[in-house]
């Protein structure tokens, strides 16, 4: 077998995974976007994946997301996401490139994301914003306290809006044990759609990762972000 065959049968062991997490629950499979994570997977790799039928892609670095949406321009209908830690000084490299941005977690970023989306042209920049479920020291995102007041934030954006929530619950080797705060994002989104807001609709909630995405799926996910379970371990020291 090559290379290239073993990706597409992981890619595609995965989709059947998440058709299945759907079918459990009453949800129709189109209603969650795989989103295939792609850091320190070489562009090459990436190609491959498309051609396996990928169409979404997250990088977790501006400027490796920036060298590989050039180098895989030629691919119609590929998506960027944007699922790292950004700092301001990068912004540039990701408006614009990646159709997503899902870590927003400050009014600061908010501010400098919308102001470079309103240069880079007409369509608005979805972002959604990173949410620090579990309240861990390490973990960036905003609080559940500090939710609402960054979402009425966007009532004064030009060129963002708010598709929805992300989050990155504790790592446990027991995915049963990831569920609790995948529900506890659900129920904050739920509870903050009451309220219309100008440039939000918390349609999408992005959770859900290699070792947790069914149950992410059976909580309401409507993205999981999946690395290893598609392109197999990243060399050490590069998880970020
Ligand atoms: C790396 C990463 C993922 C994918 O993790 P895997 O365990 O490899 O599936 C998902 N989300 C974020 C934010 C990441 O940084």
């Amino acid at each position: 077998m090559t290379g290239a065959s073993d990706l597409a049968g992981r890619l595609h062991a995965v989709q059947e995974r998440v058709a299945a997490a759907c079918r459990r629950v009453g949800r129709a499979p189109e209603e969650v976007a795989l989103l295939c994570v792609t850091k320190t997977v070489e562009a090459a790799r990436v190609r491959q994946a498309y051609e396996a039928g990928a169409r979404r892609f997250g990088e977790n670095y501006a400027q490796e997301l920036r060298d590989k949406a050039l180098e895989l321009a030629d691919l119609p209908g590929l998506e960027w996401h944007f699922i790292g830690a950004l700092q301001r000084n990068k912004v540039k490299y990701v408006v614009g490139t990646a159709r997503w941005i899902q870590t927003i977690d400050s009014p600061t970023l908010l501010e400098a994301v919308d102001r470079r989306a309103a240069q880079a042209g007409p369509a608005p920049q979805e972002v959604l914003v990173e949410v620090n479920i579990a309240g861990e020291q390490s973990k960036s995102g905003v609080s559940a306290a500090e939710l609402e007041g960054l979402l009425d934030r966007f009532t004064g954006a030009t060129s963002c809006r708010c598709a929805g929530l992300m989050t990155m619950p504790p790592f446990f080797d027991e995915p049963e044990r990831a569920r609790p705060y995948f529900a506890d994002l659900r129920r904050l989104r739920d509870r903050l759609s009451t309220r219309a807001r100008s440039h939000v609709d918390l349609r999408h909630l992005s959770m859900g990762m290699s070792g947790d995405f069914e149950v992410a799926i059976e909580e309401g996910a409507t993205i999981v972000r999946v690395g290893t379970a598609i392109f197999g371990p990243r060399p050490a020291g590069e998880d970020g």
